[in-house]
């Protein structure tokens, strides 16, 4: 059973190269460990995770605003976020082999190395998370910065700034899409844990009398957006941070879990971080982060509601659960059952034969829809080819414009998943696709 899991995972990475998704990072060079690039249609797929995510959380929404800060921020801002004492996690070495093992990963009391079996394993030590990086020419210390392992902080640092910019009251959020970087110790499993990475993150600021409220609706809408990624919900669960878990400056945390061929694991985070955050920034800066309306007696400091999700994870979740195979499809099998919405590619436009008036036609709705989405011409190879690639590299709609369509204006449209074909006029197939995909 393991051994099926894990040959699906080894699938996936190969349709991700093969179709173009996602490529080993640097790989003429022999690649760098858990670094990767996306390729044409994963960079496709990763914009519109981006953008449907933006959408829910800022675009459509009154109460929320954008933000794009810096990677680079001011060293003391790790300082008071806690990650230059605390970001750490212990670690153990092999002294034979040099594998690097998490503490937390090996059963306590383990005094083999797991890889290659001498009683060799340091004692646990703390490892910082934070890559380090020098402003200017100068290697010294007065010159270090790090790379931001979350984007976070880079909305609480700009709180006044967007409040007094934007005037929006409490409650009100900051949503930030970027770049994070953790020197993880055990990266792994293709995307899920790499280095390099990108966050999506809101941080909601609220009176905190309305905690518990505010938790529960951000718990509710971040469940409903991986319902509009077409996730299947039985593949997703609620986790409880218990005592164990939850970090010092929480006082409630649940993430969504997914069921990866490796198990269940982390999607994204909810967290109520209390006013731990700005109350940390305001003693450190001296700065009032206090807020006062005319609807409050007193001056607060707010309560951070945040939910946490990857970008990558995400993409990674959405592959994986749209992967499939269906032996019904003879020696093709393989199908990405990406929805409509987040697919890369909306329609293939097909003519059936390379002759006949039938190329020009298809030229002609290649470049009418191209207006409107992202397409795809291929006059390559059988009919039967094509379909099997656009099926596999998650296309939803297969339009073939066949000799029929040279009397009447008609095309076939066939549906990825159904292989349903219906006919529809060429004058229509722009409102047929955009009301498909959402
Ligand atoms: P984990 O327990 O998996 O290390 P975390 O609890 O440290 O994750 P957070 O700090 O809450 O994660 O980060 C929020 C989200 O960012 C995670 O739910 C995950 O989707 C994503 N993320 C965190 N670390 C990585 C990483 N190394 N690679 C890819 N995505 C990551």
């Amino acid at each position: 059973m393991a051994k099926k899991t894990n040959d699906k995972m080894d699938r996936l990475v190969s349709l991700c190269k093969r179709r173009g998704y996602i490529f080993p990072s640097s790989e003429i060079y022999g690649g760098l460990n858990s670094c990767w690039d996306y390729g044409p249609l994963g960079a496709e797929l990763k914009r519109n995770i981006k953008t449907s995510w933006w959408e829910a959380m800022t675009a459509r929404r009154d109460d929320v605003e954008g933000l794009d800060a810096a990677i680079l921020m001011h060293p003391k801002v790790w300082e008071t976020s806690g990650h230059v004492e605390g970001f750490n996690d212990p670690m153990v070495d092999c002294k034979v082999c040099k594998a690097r093992f998490k503490a937390d990963d090996l059963p306590e009391g383990t005094v083999k190395c797991p890889k290659c079996g001498n009683e060799s394993l340091t004692e646990p030590r703390q490892f910082n998370l934070m890559f380090k990086t020098f402003v200017g020419p100068v290697e010294d210390t007065g010159a270090v910065v790090y790379l931001r392992p979350e984007t976070a902080q880079g909305i609480y640092v700009n709180y006044l700034n967007v409040k007094n910019s934007s005037r929006q009251k409490i409650p009100f959020g900051i949503a930030q899409i970027g770049k994070a970087f953790r020197n993880e110790i055990t990266p792994g499993n293709f995307i899920f844990r790499t280095r390099e990475f990108e966050q999506m993150e809101m941080q909601y600021f609220i009176h905190p009398s309305e905690d518990e409220k505010w938790f529960e609706y951000w718990k509710d809408q971040r469940w409903s957006w991986y319902m509009e990624l077409g996730i299947k919900p039985e593949k997703l669960r609620w986790h409880e941070h218990g005592p164990d878990d939850l970090a010092h400056y929480a006082k409630k945390a649940y993430d969504i879990e997914y069921e990866f061929p490796f198990g269940w694991k982390e999607l994204e985070g909810v967290h109520n971080r209390t006013d731990f955050d700005l109350s940390r920034h305001q003693e450190a800066t001296g700065k009032d982060l206090g807020y006062k309306d005319e609807r409050f007696d007193e001056k607060f400091v707010p309560y951070i509601i945040e939910t946490s999700a990857g970008c990558d994870r995400t993409l990674l979740t959405v592959l994986i659960d749209a992967y499939d195979e269906d032996d019904s499809r003879g020696d093709k099998p393989t199908v990405l059952r990406l929805s409509p919405k987040v697919a890369p590619i909306k329609a293939a436009i097909f003519p059936l034969v390379k002759k006949d008036g039938m190329p020009e036609i298809a030229e002609r709705v290649y470049q009418d829809l191209k207006k409107r989405f992202k397409v795809f011409f291929d006059a390559g190879g059988s009919v039967g080819r094509r379909y099997a690639r656009m099926d596999e590299a998650g296309t939803p709609y297969c339009i073939t414009i066949d000799g029929q369509s040279t009397e009447d204006d008609t095309v076939t449209v066939r549906e990825r998943d159904s292989m349903e074909q219906t006919r529809h006029k060429i004058a229509e197939l722009g409102d047929l696709i955009a009301s498909r995909i959402g």
